[in-house]
């Protein structure tokens, strides 16, 4: 969808434009006349005849022509009737300032309705209701309360909440920082954050996106477009937090680990969003991205008049782990002949004290040229001698003439490198307070450029017994079970290619000793019972048994203890299972989150998941690399890989799990949350065990 109406209007009508200052019908019409927008302004009010010199309208039809756009600032239950005359106008573009809808209750969200009602009917497309306007400086459009009009600039922003708005607006002001579109979504009633990042990408003079949002409107459309746009142009980033809409009470351990911001993380993940977690920190990667090529690897120079700013910016890059770029020799000859002898020619690359423009120019020129750097930052510290001004003049020239590498500024301190600094701004360098700021751009920049490098997303697809599980779950829904118990749960699983453990159930002692004869020692006694879910946590498991009598005495004693531990449980019998030594336990789950869908998670197994929550989470489904993906990001894959001189266990084979795990919630939208905890994996060529499972049904499409 364009918002070519919003973005570029010819004639804007300005309904509830008020002549009494301070009030936001007065403001948003003088900052159109302050902005120097160049089409016409309506002004429409049936109590006066002009305002600030422009002729007054007592309604939209005695304009006597379409406006472009409609911009509605009259009191919330007065805005239906506007929106009637907008129908009958055929008005295709309306921003609703007013406030009083869906956000303060029940009649707010009847009114918001009617409106978007109306809208539907007569195809009118509305920013809005509760928010702060368009701005668009390359248009001289600023259609808002928000504050003057900005510099043009590659950002193009949405935000929705009008506040913060105004605050980056104003900040933006302070700092020189541009923008393409700024756009304030409010209550969404109509045209929704993925309108705008869609028109936004489309937008040639856009080219970062960036915004806050509180909630994702459509997530599986979303999830959808997101990735492609996210290649085109980068996208910062900020969700504030919130629980997950619709969370239920969770009953598995992924379920309870997966906060109400996981899934927003994971989307971001997977579509190559930055999150970033202040305005400060987006704007310095904003900032970056739009002014500046993205970097061809991760080699990073620094040029500096100072020891101390330098080992700083170098201690950065390698807490960011990014390479410190060795410089060729061709490059150290050229800069020990240039400059002074006591200067520093390998990177950092110290131009002394006393440099002026000059060298800074030559060194940073010198260095651009080198093969093996890929990102230069420019410190600057304000001494004596130094010429700030004049080097952010010289940095900027030769920003415009090599364009291919990526170059950072950092001017430290205040006053005296003020100029120095609006000179860069207004140059499109990015400018930074300190070394490590600079740096942790750069590894934004990086990563971005890793994720779209990132190989094609192949999801494999293993041959399955589909047929068996669905049985399984249409018969626990027609009996209404939501919970699998572990029978059934292990046919799933082993129809999905996992193996389970060998096992029986026994009503007696003696029947427990030759099942377990039959399986052979060692083994493990599981309480049975559908009214179980945490064995453990009532003694409901003794592993390691290695005898006939260690069987019937633990059979026994389980049997004794149990009624007593939880009475209303319903006892079955016992479980008598193979016992998997040697291998180390992780848990594969799923949780579906009610926007995004299957959440996968991976993590460290055993009776432990929830005290150490080292877990990671990813939209299913999941391809190869993804499923490693998630296994690496954890501190569990360390201790996998085999910790001093211990040997490791397979990591293919975990990773082949989750990819199986995530075939099954894929194709059986009705399975809610499942884990396999423990999954007890072993050395390379060994097979793992899905030793215990938790699986829960809904009915499809059921909230
Ligand atoms: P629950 O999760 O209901 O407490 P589990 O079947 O997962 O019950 O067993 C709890 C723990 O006992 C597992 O995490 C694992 O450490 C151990 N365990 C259970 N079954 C086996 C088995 N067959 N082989 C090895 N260890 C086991
Ligand atoms: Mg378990």
């Amino acid at each position: 969808m364009s918002l070519e109406k919003f973005f570029d209007p010819r004639s804007v009508a300005i309904v509830g434009a008020s002549q009494t200052k301070g009030k936001v019908g007065y403001e948003i019409l003088t900052n159109m006349v302050a902005a120097g927008y160049d089409g016409k302004i309506f002004p429409v009010n049936n109590k006066a005849d002009s305002i600030e010199g422009l002729k007054c309208y007592p309604d939209l039809a005695s304009i006597g022509e379409k406006p472009d756009l409609v911009i509605i600032i009259v009191p919330a239950k007065v805005v239906p009737s506007i929106m009637e005359q907008c129908a009958r106008l055929r008005v295709e573009a309306v921003v609703i300032i007013t406030a009083g809808f869906k956000e303060v209750g029940p009649d707010g969200r009847a009114l918001e309705e009617q409106i978007t009602r109306i809208a539907r009917q007569a195809n009118i497309r509305v920013i809005g209701p509760n928010c702060l306007g368009v701005i668009v400086p390359s248009n001289r459009l600023n259609a808002s309360f928000g504050g003057d009009l900005p510099r043009e600039g590659g950002i193009g922003y949405l935000s929705q909440s009008g506040a913060l708005l105004a605050a980056i607006l104003d900040m933006a002001n302070a700092n020189g920082i541009g923008f393409s579109k700024l756009v304030s979504i409010g209550n969404k009633a109509d045209i929704n954050e993925l309108d705008v990042i869609k028109a936004l990408d489309t937008d040639a003079d856009t080219k970062v996106i960036a915004g806050y949002l509180e909630n994702i409107t459509d997530g599986d459309a979303f999830v959808r477009a997101a990735e492609e746009i996210s290649f085109d142009k980068p996208i910062l980033l900020i969700k504030s937090g919130g629980t997950a809409a619709g969370a239920k009470a969770a009953s598995s351990h992924t379920g309870s680990l997966a906060g109400g911001e996981t899934a927003y993380e994971a989307v971001f993940d997977r579509a190559g969003i930055v999150r970033c977690n202040s305005i400060k920190t987006q704007f310095d990667y904003a900032q970056a991205l739009a002014s500046q090529p993205l970097p061809q690897g991760r080699s990073v120079a620094v040029i500096t008049n100072a020891g101390g700013p330098g080992i700083l910016a170098a201690d950065a890059v390698e807490r960011q782990r990014l390479t410190f770029a060795k410089l060729s020799e061709e490059t150290v000859t050229k800069l020990s002949a240039r400059l002074p002898a006591a200067a520093n020619f390998y990177n950092p690359i110290d131009v002394l004290g006393d440099a002026l423009a000059d060298r800074y120019q030559f060194a940073l020129e010198t260095v651009l040229d080198d093969p093996n750097v890929d990102i230069v930052v420019v410190v600057l510290t304000p001494q004596a001698m130094t010429q700030s001004a004049e080097t952010a003049r010289a940095i900027v020239e030769i920003g415009k003439r090599k364009a291919d590498k990526p170059i950072l500024a950092c001017f430290m301190g205040a006053t005296k490198v003020e100029e120095g600094v609006m000179i860069l701004r207004e140059g499109n360098i990015p400018q930074y307070e300190s070394a490590e700021q600079a740096v942790a751009t750069i590894k934004v920049m990086t990563e971005y450029v890793r994720w779209r490098a990132r190989p094609k997303r192949v999801v494999k697809l293993f041959p399955v017994n589909r047929r068996k599980v669905d049985t399984i779950i249409q018969r626990h829904l027609r009996q209404g079970l939501r919970e699998i118990g572990e029978a059934d749960a292990k046919e799933i699983l082993e129809a999905y290619g996992f193996i389970t453990p060998k096992g029986a159930i026994a009503t007696t002692a003696e029947q427990a000793a030759n099942i377990a004869q039959q399986i052979g020692y060692p083994v493990v006694l599981k309480i049975w019972s559908p009214d179980i879910v945490h064995k453990s946590d009532c003694g409901g498991v003794k592993i390691n048994l290695k005898s006939d009598e260690e069987v019937m005495d633990a059979f026994d004693l389980m049997m004794f203890r149990m009624p007593k531990r939880v009475p209303e449980a319903n006892i079955l019998g016992v479980l008598v299972q193979e016992m998997c030594s040697g291998g180390k336990e992780v848990i594969l789950g799923m949780h579906r989150d009610p926007r995004f869908g299957p959440l996968m998670m991976f993590g460290m197994g055993g009776t432990m998941v929830e005290v150490l929550k080292d877990v990671s989470f990813y939209l299913a489904p999941l391809t190869e690399d993804e499923a490693r993906q998630m296994l690496v990001s954890t501190r569990t894959y360390q201790m996998l890989k085999g910790v001093r001189g211990e040997e490791g266990v397979d990591i293919d084979l975990i990773a082949e799990g989750l990819q199986r795990l995530s075939q099954l919630v894929t194709e059986f939208p009705q399975i809610q949350e499942m884990d396999i905890n423990p999954f007890i994996v072993g050395p390379e060529g060994t097979t793992p065990v899905a030793v215990d499972a938790r699986i829960s049904v809904e009915p499809e499409n059921s909230e």
